[in-house]
């Protein structure tokens, strides 16, 4: 099984990573594949490049083989759309389940995303929540597709919905942009290799 986490990744910070490497283990996963959007369609696009941001996540995973970038969405024209990048990978993984990682506030705009129903067609959705979180899977549509058997997601590629609990880290980028912007030290929200290359580029120095 091949897991996927996209994002905008600007920049990426331990809720991501810690995110990545315990859904990696919890359910065995051959690799995470961190894929970084070129201008995501729902939200302003991000000041800071796809290249660069790119870059930053490479340093974050650099000890940490299983984690890849994937810089799919970067290379092909805008906008990026997740259903696309999932049709790409399944063209390249024809016989793996893949595994589509979303926060749980990702999936509550989900319905937003172009083509959001084929999404299924190609990946298993799996929504990582926070421990006693609340179900938000009511509608017919995602209730035919809900499961809490992890043998349900091997063996079938795709069409899955599961929801697992990861450890509840309240970090976001918006607030290490904003914690950079007005000159307050970053540490320990986010690699310090990450945290040098921003400082060496001058990133994030304007409030968002
Ligand atoms: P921003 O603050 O700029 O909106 P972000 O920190 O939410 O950024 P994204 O790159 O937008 O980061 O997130 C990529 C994916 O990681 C999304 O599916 C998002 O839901 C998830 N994610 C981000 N932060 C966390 C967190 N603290 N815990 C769990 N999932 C997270």
């Amino acid at each position: 099984m091949i897991g996927v986490l996209g994002g905008t990744f600007n920049p990426i910070h331990y809720a991501h990573l810690r995110c990545a490497i315990e859904v990696k283990e919890l359910f065995g996963l051959a690799q995470v594949r961190m894929i970084p959007n070129a201008q995501p369609p729902h939200r302003p696009s991000p000041i800071v490049p796809g290249m660069m941001r790119a870059q930053m996540l490479e340093l974050a995973i650099a000890n940490h083989p299983g984690l890849l970038c994937d810089r799919r969405e970067l290379e092909r024209p805008q906008p990026s759309f997740m259903v696309d990048t999932l049709v790409s990978l399944r063209g390249e993984f024809p016989a793996q389940p893949l595994l589509l990682f979303i926060g749980n506030d990702a999936f509550s705009q989900l319905k937003q995303w172009r083509r959001w129903q084929q999404l299924f067609d190609y990946a298993h959705i799996v929504v990582m929540t926070r421990p006693g979180w609340q179900i938000q899977a009511t509608d017919d549509f995602f209730q035919a597709r809900l499961t809490d058997d992890c043998h349900a997601l091997r063996s079938n590629l795709a069409g899955k919905l599961f929801f697992q609990a990861v450890t509840p880290l309240d970090i976001s980028a918006t607030a290490i942009r904003n914690c950079i912007a007005t000159q307050q030290d970053p540490s320990f929200l986010l690699p310090d290799a990450v945290i040098a290359y921003i400082r060496q580029h001058q990133l994030y120095q304007a409030p968002d």
